[in-house]
């Protein structure tokens, strides 16, 4: 990670600062009272009037060879200390720290007033740059210098800040939320903001340069386009009870834009969604979102990964080998147990229900096997180093959460026999046709999960994550980017008895399958893909349907009525009329691929205001109350509760 000072940091814009300039012309000064000092020690404070200073470069730019020069610097105040009657004052700005140094003699003005200075204040210095000598600080780029202060300026003082200012601090993190802009100051985090900045220069550069894209722009108030999760509403003063929605997605507009000729466009846009907030999902967040007329899937997995190839080189020196590997929905689910597999280590699951079949005694696998469910395993050779309490408390509750109500397991001995709660219901010949199967063998730890199919993959995908990580398999150098291919285009919903877009309902079927739309919609492949990377889901898109009489079929699948999916797409499904080209596009979520691209723990730590998990903003306390004229003006009656 790179810190305050570090070369990657970019400098200032060079229009803000002239080089060597100085103080100069007559200065416009003013007398007054710093209060809180001024009750001990009566001092007058020379304010400058801000338009006179001329910065002559950013701190975190001094170099030896700067030495002799005479510069105006600004900045915080990082630190201060007082050696034998000398102040040294760290002034921090977003470049770096450079040293301050000031001598009572012969600039003594300079030198009281530094004798003020506090945490977080703002200042100004002029000075000479000087060596260091021997107390050169290797550790800091500005090290082998510092500036010999002749005059110096307060600028605007600090209140005592609720946390120190800088990297590495255990600050409640909502404390650091309410104050956000302290938080920003800090070298990191303020790092992560100059990347992002770095990122989305180099974004626009690839797809509006050689790729041929165009960046437009598509409203913030605009219809409800369905992506699976509840819309933001804004009523509407002008029309009484009606109400706009916060684009979930722009995903209906870049499709019309390719209707409107545009070709291949692009957008880095926000983006809302009103769900109950996850560690990684934030209520606003930022898509980098593409569509392009006339492609096939190829191509725009070619365009995708020429560019997270140029993204993960430019932003860390990583040398990506392309092309990405591929992997459909079902070999992902079977072997990993989800669709987003960490493919920086294997640990692949094993499906044992059709060797187990009619041969098994173990009442768990019975009883699942007969209400229709699966039973599945997690080979972990050299399964040793797992204890006793990981088998009965570590797994079963990593597992939970997914709805497992138990791991079962089994340990394999020299001779291939099983020891555990499995090993009792399972006859010599099935153990070793599953040892077989799985390549279990000496030290071999096996994990079952006996279950409906869904519990048994999420789980044991959990499972293998732990695993993979105890037995420190994951290379955290490594990116493992991965294309998932050929998802189902529905999923079944019991609960509304259902069938729901796995992707969004304008992804296309695959051409060969449209015949099965209506008799088998569970059996229908999309032409959707997800791009992954280290079993974390980086964006995903589709081949969008383009043919109004097949957009029209999925709606009615996906149980909207002729006259719902008017009211709701009428305009959609009539501009599907006007000539539409095939097209297709993709999305990546920019937040996740930043917090990828700055190492961060958390969403939080590459959105410069985000939301807490309860989606408020602690530092303007929002969402809040409004007054009751705006609550007339859009026609809405408060409920008392
Ligand atoms: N609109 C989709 C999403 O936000 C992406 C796409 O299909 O292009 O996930």
């Amino acid at each position: 990670m790179a810190t305050m000072g570090d070369h990657a940091r970019s400098p200032l814009p060079r229009q803000l600062y002239t080089r060597n300039a100085q103080l100069s012309g007559p200065r416009a000064t003013r007398t007054m009272h710093i209060p809180g000092h001024c009750g001990r020690h009566t001092c007058k404070v020379v304010m400058a009037i801000l338009g006179q200073l001329q910065r002559s470069q950013v701190n975190g730019s001094f170099r030896p060879d700067a030495v002799g020069k005479d510069v105006v610097v600004f900045g915080w105040v990082q630190s201060y200390r007082d050696h034998g009657g000398v102040v040294f004052i760290d002034l921090r700005d977003r470049s770096g720290f450079v040293q301050l140094r000031c001598e009572p003699t012969p600039y003594a003005d300079a030198h009281r007033l530094a004798n003020l200075v506090r945490s977080e204040w703002v200042i100004a210095a002029r000075g000479k740059v000087i060596s260091r000598g021997e107390n050169v600080n290797p550790k800091i780029p500005t090290g082998a210098i510092e500036i010999a202060v002749e005059e110096l300026e307060i600028l605007s003082e600090a209140q005592t800040p609720p946390f120190e200012i800088r990297d590495g601090i255990e600050t409640n993190e909502n404390t650091r939320l309410t104050y956000r802009y302290l938080d920003l100051r800090r070298p990191e985090l303020n790092n992560n903001f100059v990347l992002r900045s770095k990122a989305y220069q180099i974004t626009r550069q690839y797809f509006t340069g050689e790729q041929g894209f165009i960046e437009l722009e598509t409203p913030i108030l605009m219809k409800s386009t369905p992506e699976g999760a509840r819309d933001y509403l804004v009523p509407s003063r002008v029309h009484p009870g009606q109400f706009y929605a916060l684009p979930q997605s722009p995903q209906t507009f870049k499709q019309l834009f390719m209707i409107a000729g545009m070709d291949r466009y692009m957008q880095i846009c926000r983006c809302f969604r009103d769900e109950d907030l996850r560690a990684d999902r934030q209520p606003e967040f930022t898509q980098l979102d593409l569509e392009f007329s006339f492609v096939t899937p190829e191509d725009i997995y070619s365009v995708m990964e020429g560019y997270v190839q140029l993204i993960w080189r430019e932003m860390l020196g990583y040398d990506l080998t392309l092309p990405i590997r591929r992997m459909t929905f079902t070999e992902a689910m079977d072997k990993y147990g989800c669709d987003k597999p960490d493919l920086r280590f294997d640990l692949p699951l094993t499906d044992l229900t059709p060797t187990l079949k009619d041969r098994v005694e173990f009442r768990v696998f019975v009883d699942a096997i007969a209400k229709g469910g699966i039973v599945k395993a997690l080979h972990i050779p050299n399964g040793e180093v797992f204890s006793r309490k990981d088998l009965d408390k570590t797994f079963p509750e990593e597992a939970a959460p997914h709805g497992a109500k138990g791991v079962a397991w089994a340990r394999v001995t020299a001779t291939g026999e099983w020891t555990g709660p499995v090993a009792k219901g399972i006859s010599e010949d099935l153990r070793n046709d599953l040892n077989a199967q799985m390549g279990a063998k000496e030290g071999s730890l096996i994990l079952f999960l006996a279950d409906k199919a869904s519990v048994v993959n999420a789980s044991l995908a959990r499972l293998r994550l732990v695993a993979g990580e105890r037995l420190g398999l994951i290379d955290q150098k490594q990116w493992a980017f991965l294309w998932v291919t050929d998802f189902p285009m529905f999923e079944w919903g019991e609960e509304e008895k259902r069938w729901y877009a796995m992707h969004h309902p304008f992804t296309s079927p695959r051409a060969d399958q449209l015949q099965n739309l209506e008799s088998d919609p569970g059996s229908v492949l999309a032409q959707a893909y997800d791009l992954v990377v280290n079993g974390i889901e980086l964006g995903g898109g589709s081949i969008r349907i383009h043919r109004s009489d097949v957009q029209q079929k999925v709606f009615g699948l996906l149980g909207l009525s002729d006259e719902e999916a008017q009211a709701k797409f009428g305009f959609f499904l009539d501009a599907l009329k006007y000539g539409t080209p095939p097209h297709g596009g993709i999305a990546l979520g920019m937040d996740r691929m930043m917090m990828l691209l700055t190492h961060s723990a958390s969403l939080r730590d590459v959105i410069a205001f985000p939301k807490t998990q309860k989606a408020t903003d602690l530092m303007a306390d929002c969402p809040s109350d409004v007054d009751d004229k705006q609550w007339a003006e859009l026609h809405i009656a408060k409920r008392r509760v």
